[in-house]
Order: structure tokens, then sequence, then C-alpha cells
């Protein structure tokens, strides 16, 4: 199909049946904690869904897949309003895409001239576990939620009480009157080889991979079953912040670890492409040596007044990237031999 011409009927039919497949896929994925596919395999149909919207903007629709963050609010939960919106992050599946990415973006903040510092990348793991919103208030943990579909999550505070990196109080002083603090909640690698065996021993059947399980973890209805999980978490964002003094998202992560809060060992402050390249290659070496799985590389723009001028898509931010590792398969059929068990 070409640009600028209309979709062919078998085209529009094509879409018509990815954009479902994309939600039945979605929902089994983000309700169910139950994917019923790999997330390689999700990400081309999402991709395709993409190509064709791209050549095709006339289809795109307000409920179409790429115009929402993916995950609904399940009736079992409390609905709750995030302060501000949660997002979801461009992905790029190639080295080159991402340096497309990165060449696109320094061009953007070219155009905003001396108003903004040259730019510092802020380089991190993409953790595969689940999205969390903390909200506290005069330093206390009032409320946790699922990021759901940006918009409105689901409260999860009781459960993320059980977590014992989450403090309840903030410690120190300094902290603002209202903050909303993002990151993943994870179950340790090392951790959820054990409490599989575990499970093993007892004749019960092991979990499938780490991010389903804490995902399932979390949104159980009883906080004691959450309490028996191994769940971890790292923080890697904020959100509503009321009188936070902070020019950088690097410099309010040591804030954040001043106050008590579990800030990630691994990310860098970079000021070069090259140096993000190395710090791809490198943990892409080391993937399976660190404390968690992680499925790719976020690269964020680090200064706050560059991330408010390019602000946001309807799903991700302008400012920031995820770069996606290639998929393993022997892992994949590692994981498939366990379930199996
Ligand atoms: P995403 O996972 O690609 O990226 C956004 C999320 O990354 C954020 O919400 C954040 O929680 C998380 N994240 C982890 N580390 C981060 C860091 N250091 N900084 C910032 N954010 C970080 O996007 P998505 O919309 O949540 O979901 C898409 C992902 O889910 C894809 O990987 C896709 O393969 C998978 N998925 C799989 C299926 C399936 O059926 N297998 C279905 C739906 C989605």
């Amino acid at each position: 199909a070409e640009e600028g011409t209309p979709p062919s009927e078998s085209l529009r039919d094509e879409y018509e049946q990815l954009a479902d497949l994309v939600r039945k896929y979605r929902y089994a994925y983000y309700q169910e904690d139950a994917p019923t596919v790999s997330d390689a395999e999700f990400d081309e149909l999402y991709r395709r869904l993409e190509e064709i919207e791209a050549l095709h903007p006339e289809l795109v629709s307000n409920d179409s897949p790429t115009q929402e963050v993916g995950g609904e609010v399940s009736a079992a939960f409390t609905a709750v309003a995030h302060l501000q919106r949660m997002y979801s992050l461009d992905d790029v599946f190639s080295l080159e895409e991402l340096e497309a990415w990165v060449r696109k973006a320094e061009s953007s903040v070219a155009r905003l001239g001396d108003s903004v510092p040259p730019i510092a990348w802020l380089t991190e793991l993409k953790i595969d576990g689940l999205a969390v919103n903390l909200l506290y208030r005069d330093g206390k943990l009032v409320r946790a939620a699922t990021r759901g579909d940006g918009t409105t999550g689901e409260d999860i505070t009781h459960n993320v009480l059980t977590i014992k990196e989450i403090p309840r109080q903030l410690s120190g002083s300094g902290y603002p009157s209202e903050v909303e603090i993002r990151g993943e909640v994870f179950i340790p690698s090392k951790a959820f080889v054990e409490f599989n065996e575990a499970l093993v021993a007892a004749g019960k059947a092991p979990l499938a991979n780490p991010r389903n399980a804490a995902a399932g973890s979390l949104r159980q209805k009883d906080p004691a079953e959450t309490a028996k999980r191994p769940l971890s978490m790292f923080v890697h964002g904020i959100g509503a912040r009321e009188g936070l003094n902070a020019m950088s998202q690097s410099e309010t992560y040591k804030l954040l670890a001043d106050w008590g809060l579990p800030v990630s060992p691994y990310f860098k402050v970079l000021d070069s492409f090259e140096g993000v390249l190395e710090f791809i290659a490198h943990y892409g070496e080391h993937r399976h040596d660190l404390l968690h799985e992680i499925d790719g590389i976020v690269v964020k723009i680090d200064d706050f007044a560059t991330q408010r001028a390019l602000g946001y898509t309807s799903r991700v931010p302008r400012w920031a990237a995820a770069y996606k590792y290639p998929p393993e398969e022997v892992h994949t059929k590692l994981l498939d031999i366990l379930v199996n068990v």
C-alpha cells in the first residue's frame, strides 16, 4: 500500500483483526496476569498495527490500541485516579532505530536553544515487572495503585504495604508535601527460582515467569497471600510533585534515596550516544547476572525543563525511549521446561 491512497478492503480487515487480537492479548496480560503469547510475538503484532496506521492515519481512532496505555481497571479492585497521568514508553527494536530516535530528540532539543542544557542521557535498565504509583502525603504512604489505563489505576495499597523495600514513612526532611513516586515491582531472579523450587517440592505448579508472577502476586485479593511472595521494587519516576526542588531526574533519584526509597544501583548519566551503546552492550552481556529480569534499556533526557518542553503524546513521553533486546530462544525453552515440570 502506498501512503496517501485509501486502504484496501483486505488491509482494513487485517487492521481490524490485528487491533482485536492486540486487545485480547492485552487483556490476558494486564487483567489476568496470564499472557497467551510471548512478548516478542505481541510486539510484532503491535508493530504491524503501527505500520498500517502510519500508512493510513485515517484508520486511527481514539480507541485504537496505539492511542492508549494498555491495562484496564479490574472490577475486583477500587479504581483510583492518579494525580498525574502515567505513560508507557516508545519502543525501539534495533540499535539503528534507537539512533534514529536519539537524533530526532537531539534536533527537537536543539530547537529549544539556550533555554535548556546540552542533553544528558539518563540510561537505566528496563525492569520487567509491574508499574506501581506510590502517593506520599507529608512523608506518609497513603496510597499505592497499578498503572491501569494511565489515568485510573487499581488500589493495591494493602498489598504494597507487605513489600519491605517500600517505606511507609519517608525518612529525613525536605520531602514534598505531596509526591507521586513511580516504579516497578518485581520478583528478584534468585528469589523467583527459590520460590518455584519450594512450590515444586510441595507438589504445586511453579509460576511461569517473574513478571507475571509479580503482577499476579500484587493483584491478590488477600494481602496475606501477597506477603508470602518475594516482591521487591525499584523506583524510576516521579508524577505529581508539590514543592520538589530538583532540576533533573538523576538529582531527584538522589533525593528519593535519601528519603529511603529503593533507587536502582544500575543507572548511569551519559553524555553521548556512544556511551549509551556501551551501556546496552554491557548489560546485554550481563543480563542474567542482575538482581532482576530486564527486557531492555530505557534512555531518558535527564533535565526536567527539557522533559517539560518536549512533553507527551497520548501514550508516551517524547523525552524517553525503550530499547528492547532481541528475544532469547534458549531462555524461553528453559521456561517451557519449568512450566511443564
Ligand atoms: P513497556 O513495558 O514497553 O514500557 C512502559 C513501562 O516500562 C512503564 O510503564 C514502566 O512501568 C516500565 N519500566 C520498566 N523499567 C523502567 C524504567 N527504568 N524507567 C521507566 N519505565 C520503566 O510498555 P507497556 O505499555 O507497559 O507494555 C508493553 C509491554 O508488555 C511489552 O513488552 C509487551 O511485549 C508486553 N505485553 C505483552 C503481552 C503478551 O501477550 N505477551 C501483552 C501486552 C503487553
